[in-house]
């Protein structure tokens, strides 16, 4: 039988740079030929090659209620038989703007783009209009997205891949980003626009953040005049309907969203209090646009997802997750693992005392990690294929599949001692 994963690796090699469209889908730091996803239904994903996964990916948080979900796949269906995109605005575009500010009280307004990427660039744009500041302050290990200003001492990929930043990131734009490490609050000057921040870290692995830093930064960004970004591209509407804000209680000035809003689709968005929103273009001076933005079929699927989620939802998540962390931290001990956890999000981290920060996330074994990866792969169970994500529990992963990962985990685990 033809491997059709290698077959189309090879193919994507020559014509896709690497043969991946984002670096930690090639394997690269776990080692070997990546599957190719034909179809995924509920938790599973079936490569190329006829082979099912239990998927702990799911599309790195995107997607939460499981893969095909119907509502979302229907919702979808009869979006794209009127049309994919126009270019003027939308019903749908208000409806979710609406339901979005209704369940995150820190947004009055949000506008909608296209990627995370982009809610995190123009959030730090807009706060540099809004208080006429140029520095902006992230933490070493978070990850934002690739915009230039935002890829210093990035998580995800950038630190499976070894690399510091990126390549053709002139010093001159970082040069107003300042690092600083991960659950100490910084001292902030009055130059500094914005402190950026993933509430809960979850690009270096799983950090979570202690309350009094959270609380301290937040203190010390209204003692400063700095605007609190919080990037909730993960965290929001997946540690819960009011994302990490609302589980912390701490009022950010402007939060970003992306994943879970769109259903798999590509949309994301950035909001806060209209006073600062008001500052973008048409309303205001601060130019942010998008051909894309706002688009129908994404709009549809993003009123499907939350459509389907409340608190019972969550709580069952929640459940799971807790459920699959017991297990796991129980078949990994021997290998001298634990699993970092917050709510409904978990790491893996090869060291014995979980990571606070950037320095000590990175001493979690990475060989150990990539064959722990291989053998799950080998038993059926797709992790993320970097050390540095973060797993996800959505709607289809039941009690006996959580079941079925903790089993295949102690048969991986027993094989590597
Ligand atoms: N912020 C965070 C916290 C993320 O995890 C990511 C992507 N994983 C991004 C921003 C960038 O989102 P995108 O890949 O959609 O550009």
């Amino acid at each position: 039988m033809t491997d059709e994963n290698a077959e189309l690796f090879g193919r994507a090699l020559s014509v896709i740079p690497g043969g991946v469209n984002s670096p930690v889908r090639a394997f690269n730091s776990v080692g070997g030929t990546p599957y190719f996803v034909a179809r995924a239904e509920g938790a599973h994903v079936i490569d190329e090659n006829g082979q099912r996964y239990i998927d702990m990916v799911q599309s790195y948080g995107a997607i939460i209620l499981g893969h095909a979900h119907p509502v979302v796949v229907d919702a979808i269906s009869r979006a794209a038989l009127d049309g994919t995109s126009y270019g003027a605005p939308t019903r749908r575009e208000v409806e979710l703007a609406e339901r979005i500010t209704q369940l995150v009280p820190s947004c009055d307004q949000i506008r909608l783009v296209n990627s995370g990427t982009e809610a995190t660039m123009s959030a730090v744009r807009l706060a540099r209009g809004a208080t006429g500041r140029d520095k902006i302050l992230k933490f070493a290990g978070n990850y934002h997205g690739h915009a230039d200003g935002l890829m210093a001492a990035a998580g995800s990929a950038v630190m499976g891949l070894g690399l510091p930043g990126s390549a053709g990131v002139p010093a001159a734009a970082v040069a107003d980003t300042l690092v600083a490490p991960y659950n100490k609050v910084p001292v902030l000057d009055d130059s500094v626009a914005a402190v950026i921040i993933e509430p809960v870290a979850a690009n270096m692995g799983l950090v979570p953040p202690t309350q009094e830093f959270l609380f301290g930064l937040r203190a010390e960004c209204d003692r400063s005049g700095a605007l609190l970004i919080f990037d909730e591209v993960i965290t929001g509407f997946r540690l819960g309907l009011g994302g990490a804000q609302e589980r912390f209680g701490i009022t950010p000035d402007l939060s970003c969203f992306g994943k879970v809003i769109g259903g798999g689709l590509p949309i994301a968005a950035f909001g806060g209090r209209a006073g600062i929103m008001e500052h973008l273009a048409p309303a205001g001076a601060v130019y942010q646009a998008g051909t894309l933005s706002g688009n129908p079929l994404a709009t549809a699927a993003g009123l499907a997802v939350l459509g389907e989620l409340d608190a019972d939802f969550y709580a069952t998540i929640e459940a799971r997750v807790s459920r699959l962390v017991a297990g796991l931290a129980a078949a990994l001990k021997p290998l001298a693992a634990t699993v970092p956890h917050l709510g409904t999000l978990y790491g893996i981290y090869f060291g014995e005392n979980p990571a606070q920060d950037y320095d000590a996330a990175k001493l979690t074994n990475e060989k150990l990690y990539a064959d722990f990866f291989h053998g799950m792969l080998r038993g059926g169970v797709a992790m993320a294929p970097g050390a540095y994500e973060v797993g996800f529990v959505g709607g289809a992963h039941s009690d006996e599949l959580i079941d079925e990962v903790i089993a295949t985990a102690q048969e991986v685990v027993a094989g590597l001692l």
